[in-house]
């Protein structure tokens, strides 16, 4: 094949995306002209229905002020039940056990609450080294909230010396060999720096397997790769929706608890009023009844605004299908990485995000042999094309295939072509 804009162009006639349905930020100063746009993975583009939803919200609300809880088009007081199917259906779960609410440190934190359940012999935190720093900064928090020096009980698993990723089968050796003592792991499913797509059930197995929990940080992989939470015997999870999800900037999260923890009332668990059974919710008693679902982990009334995005969004995925997108996703991202090969060359960078697709999701981390990743990035903006940096020598593309398309893919190979310099 030829990376070239006509063939680019082809390729975008014969395998067409949902961009029509979503803004495309307009290059500055070049009216007309829209943004290649591979940071999807930071924040998602704007579904054109966002703002209509939005509205519809606004416009009940001056209509009916609270008689909207019950009268609204959506109404509000059960407005989170119209996220739970779309959203169980996007993660592989059981309606019961997802809900929408809070964001996803918030999440991550209220999970813990209930599942990390250290005792002296076993009380250690298993993360990747890569991990994203607010887990990070959760998972030692949580260790030093019960007690424990945060240094000693949270292992940072490392990736193989001149690997960029973690790769699933050392996790699965590291549990068997040393996870008497790991009471938690929580991984990413789709690793936010190198965008390694993790054996989830392989590694959730061997955790289980060590007598350990194990949770899941979705904020990469919901809306991206196809997963089976429930049937992969996953613990809990929780995931943002404001990358692959294109949910608006700091949108409701999600969070999943498997159906065989969901009636379990010895699990600790902070509570609100939106902790209790609908049914009773109203006689306002001193006490919480407490509902077998994920939605036992609510505290408060959500936010009908913040969620209109979400449910919007997950329409969106429901009616396109997410093995369909992850087809075209497989597509789009073969052919940014022939583009990159061929117009790059191994001179200038080096793709350290895993060749296999199966290990991938929408996502291909470059790292720049002889260049600074802000300077590319800025680069690139000029240039049209939007991508993420990560100081000092990566470079995030997220060919994301709702919107994105090989003409996309080809104009961010071109422009990093001409902005990096192969080594010396
Ligand atoms: C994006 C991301 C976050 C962000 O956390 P918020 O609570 O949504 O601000 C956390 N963890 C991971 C792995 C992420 O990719």
């Amino acid at each position: 094949m030829t990376f070239d804009e006509e063939g680019a162009r082809a390729l975008d006639a014969g395998d067409p995306s949902q961009r029509d349905q979503f803004l495309v930020p307009p290059v500055p100063d070049r009216p007309g002209e829209e943004l290649a746009y591979l940071a999807g993975n930071s924040l998602g583009l704007q579904p054109r229905v966002t703002a209509q939803r939005l509205t519809a919200e606004l416009d009940d609300w001056a209509r009916l002020g609270v008689e909207g809880h019950l009268e609204a088009e959506r109404p509000w007081l059960p407005y989170h039940e119209l996220l739970r199917e779309p959203a169980a259906r996007l993660v592989g779960a059981r309606p019961v056990e997802v809900v929408a609410m809070n964001s996803l440190t918030v999440n991550l934190h209220l999970m813990m609450l209930s599942f990390y359940r250290p005792t002296p012999e076993r009380h250690a935190i298993v993360i990747e080294d890569t991990a994203f720093p607010s887990d990070s900064y959760a998972v030692r928090s949580q260790a030093a909230l019960h007690g424990f020096d945060p240094d000693e009980a949270v292992i940072r698993l490392r990736a193989r010396e001149g690997e960029a990723g973690l790769r699933s089968e050392d996790v699965v050796t590291f549990l068997r060999e040393k996870g008497d003592t790991v009471a938690l792991v929580l991984l990413g499913g789709v690793n936010y720096y190198s965008g390694e797509f993790l054996d989830i059930p392989a590694i959730t197995r061997a955790g289980h397997d060590a007598g350990a929990v194990v949770g899941w940080d979705l904020a990469h992989a919901a809306g991206n790769v196809p997963l089976q939470l429930h049937d992969w015997d996953v613990d809990w999870a929780a995931w943002c929706t404001y990358k692959y999800l294109n949910s608006g900037p700091g949108a409701i999260a999600g969070a999943f608890v498997h159906e065989r923890h969901l009636a379990d009332r010895s699990l600790p668990r902070l509570e609100g009023w939106w902790s209790t059974d609908p049914a009773t919710r109203f006689a306002m008693g001193p006490e919480v009844t407490p509902v077998a679902s994920a939605d036992a982990w609510q505290l408060s009334n959500p936010p009908i605004l913040a969620m209109a995005p979400v449910l919007a969004s997950l329409e969106m995925f429901d009616e396109v299908g997410i093995e369909t997108l992850r087809a075209r996703s497989e597509r789009l991202t073969a052919y940014l990485e022939q583009a990159l090969d061929d117009l790059c060359g191994d001179r200038a960078l080096e793709i350290i995000t895993p060749r296999d697709p199966a290990r991938r999701g929408s996502q291909l981390s470059v790292r720049l042999l002889a260049d600074d990743a802000g300077d590319v990035a800025r680069a690139l903006r000029e240039r049209g094309v939007i991508a993420d940096a990560r100081q000092p020598d990566v470079i995030r593309l997220a060919p994301v295939p709702m919107y994105c398309g090989y003409h996309d893919c080809w104009r961010a190979a071109r422009a990093l072509a001409e902005v990096v310099r192969a080594r010396g």
